[in-house]
């Protein structure tokens, strides 16, 4: 007899969600979406994505993390500037604190039970945020002399290189000290928090591209969009989502070996 457990299950990754208005034919509802972009990509790593919805109280968010194997910031909209103490600048964007503090919620969870975190675009800016660290709130008035960091063209090819940083673990999963990224961000990390490291930059203004944390076992951001370059084929892309993957495919079995599940006798 098979038990259940003998035959491995793929590992659980949730997704964090962006609340947008939808329009049906006659209303216009918030609905909690994730571009197929990021689905395509954990599925294609071998995980299975799904989608946590924005709530309200770390009670939930930890409850989230009892179901999930791994935690997919997704990018989205600004972040609310209360969050690292500034006011609002005047060319910031959309803001959705509700997100921002059930994002920040899910991250403590995580980081609290060592559960792989990987972080895209804004994802990377909230974890800095939820470990102390700060935002440009807008690029083009807050860094003098940036490169354009809000891409221009019609398909989801390269816009700037980045610099990896040597030793860190994006720079291994790179595999080359400077590698092509797409950019569509008018915020950017600034001051990294406390115990994270800045493992990638932008060349030729330095513009923080990837930030993680080497006390834990996979706690990795990066500033350009994986889920879309060259539409979801660049092999740096992939193989980032195969290493976020294999990491939670770790943590599930680590975990399962700490609290088995037993069967009971029939
Ligand atoms: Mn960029």
């Amino acid at each position: 007899m098979v038990m259940r457990g003998d035959i491995e299950r793929s590992p659980v990754i949730g997704m964090s969600s962006w609340t947008r208005l939808l329009r049906t034919a006659t209303k216009e509802r918030p609905t909690e979406t994730v571009p197929r972009g990021y689905v395509d990509c954990v599925e294609a790593a071998g995980g299975l994505p799904v989608l946590l919805p924005n709530r309200v109280g770390t009670d939930v968010a930890e409850a989230c993390l009892d179901l999930v194997d791994g935690l997919l910031l997704t990018g989205g909209d600004d972040v609310h500037p209360h969050l690292f103490g500034e006011a609002p600048h005047p060319r910031i964007d959309l803001v959705d604190e509700r997100r921002d503090r059930f994002e920040i919620a899910l991250i403590h969870a995580a980081r609290r039970r060592g559960a792989p975190v990987l972080g895209v675009c804004r994802g990377v800016q909230v974890m800095n945020i939820a470990l102390g660290g700060d935002i440009y709130q807008d690029i083009p008035s807050q860094f003098e002399g940036s490169i354009g960091h809000a891409q221009r063209t019609l398909g989801e090819g390269s816009w700037h290189e980045i610099d990896l940083q040597p030793g860190t673990r994006l720079a291994e999963i790179c595999g080359a000290p400077r590698v092509p990224v797409n950019s569509h961000h008018h915020q950017a990390c600034r001051r990294v928090g406390p115990g994270l490291v800045a493992s990638a930059t932008a060349v030729g203004d330095g513009m923080i591209e990837g930030l993680e944390d080497p006390r834990m076992p996979f706690f990795v951001g990066v500033q350009w969009h994986p889920e879309v370059l060259e539409n979801g084929a660049d092999p740096v892309s992939r193989r980032l989502f195969d290493a976020f993957v294999a990491a939670a495919r770790d943590y599930r079995r680590a975990a399962s070996k700490e609290r088995p599940v037993s069967a009971p006798d029939r």
